[in-house]
């Protein structure tokens, strides 16, 4: 170290790094090794700084652990079928309406409970200038899809210059009225809202942005001025969670976490019930508990604090309200 200025805190990517950074106990370091090299693993120092303990609601999204390499019998590398709704490269299109468009298949943070583990990583999926242009091609010949939804992988860690460009190229669409991004950067990485990725965002056609969140914990005063930047612009703030036992399955938590969406100007929009993608049953939540909970809250929390509470039905049947 020169001088006394530290060094810019990286992304972990390594088990190794976790146990450096006191985020993994060195006896579970062999196990960790063992999911790395089946799945990614990042944790940015934005979240790094706010696990006590792997086992915490923050460890458990993000810290890998041995559970993870057992896949149960009813768990599926593609839950809710992507892949057989996906007529080319990068494109998932399941309601006529609307039309998924995932430009790279990396993210800033990989949860261990992810419903994509096993697409996702950091050299994953980045389309090239041929494939976007078919996809580009593919939605002008689909006259019925009225919004365009960019997911992944997370869309906001694209350069602003290639994100603009994206977003700029589907706005020209005339059918094309509504552009919606899924992400968890404003939470991941804050820092990354940056002016030139807001003024990336600036559209013509309405955008709205959901964002994945899943403990209170994680709308810290950095995130919440991310959202605020966001807000701005006039681009409404979705939330997104998934139902997570140990990380956000009790009324306390479910409150506290829809609370802090709304002082970010973020709406809750759905709560997920979870996706059975390998290695993931740690964390399921019963459907009659996540229906017991919301009922509990009723009248407890502001109406605008609700989610819809929503199962993607597996084999591609698409979403329901539980
Ligand atoms: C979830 C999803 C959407 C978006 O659904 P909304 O209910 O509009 O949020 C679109 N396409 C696919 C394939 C999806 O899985």
């Amino acid at each position: 170290m020169l001088d006394g200025i530290s060094p810019k805190p990286r992304t972990l990517r390594r088990p190794a790094e976790l146990v450096a950074a006191g985020l993994l106990p060195p006896a579970r370091l062999a196990e960790a090794e063992a999911v790395a090299a089946r799945y990614a693993i990042a944790v940015p120092p934005a979240l790094a700084a706010l696990i006590g303990a792997p086992d915490d609601p923050l460890g458990l999204q993000y810290i890998p652990g041995a559970a993870e390499l057992i896949t149960a019998p009813h768990e599926s590398a593609d839950p809710i079928a992507d892949e057989a709704l996906s007529p080319l490269p990068g494109i998932v299109h399941r309601y006529p309406d609307r039309a998924l468009l995932k430009p790279l298949l990396a993210c800033p943070v990989y949860c261990r409970f992810c419903f994509r583990r096993e697409q996702v990583g950091p050299d994953g999926g980045l389309l090239s200038e041929a494939e976007l242009e078919a996809a580009y091609a593919y939605i002008a010949a689909h006259p019925g899809i009225r919004e365009v939804v960019l997911t992944g992988g997370d869309p906001l860690i694209l350069s602003p210059r290639r994100l603009g460009e994206i977003l700029r190229r589907l706005e020209a669409v005339p059918h094309v009225e509504l552009l919606r991004i899924h992400t968890r950067v404003p939470v991941a990485d804050p820092a990354a809202v940056s002016p030139a990725l807001l003024a990336a965002l600036e559209t013509q056609k309405p955008l709205y942005i959901a964002i994945h969140t899943n403990h209170a914990r994680e709308l810290t005063p950095a995130a919440e001025t991310a959202c605020r930047q966001l807000a701005r612009l006039g681009i409404p703030l979705l939330g997104q969670s998934v139902l997570l036992r140990g990380v956000n399955d009790s009324e306390a938590a479910l409150a506290d976490l829809f609370r802090a969406m709304l002082r970010a100007r973020i709406k809750p929009y759905y709560l997920h019930q979870l996706d059975p993608a390998p290695g993931t049953a740690r964390f399921y939540v019963d459907p009659a508990r996540g229906r017991e909970m919301l009922r509990n809250l009723r009248g407890q929390i502001s109406g605008t604090a609700f989610p819809t509470y929503i199962l993607d039905r597996p084999g591609g049947l698409g979403k329901i309200p539980l």
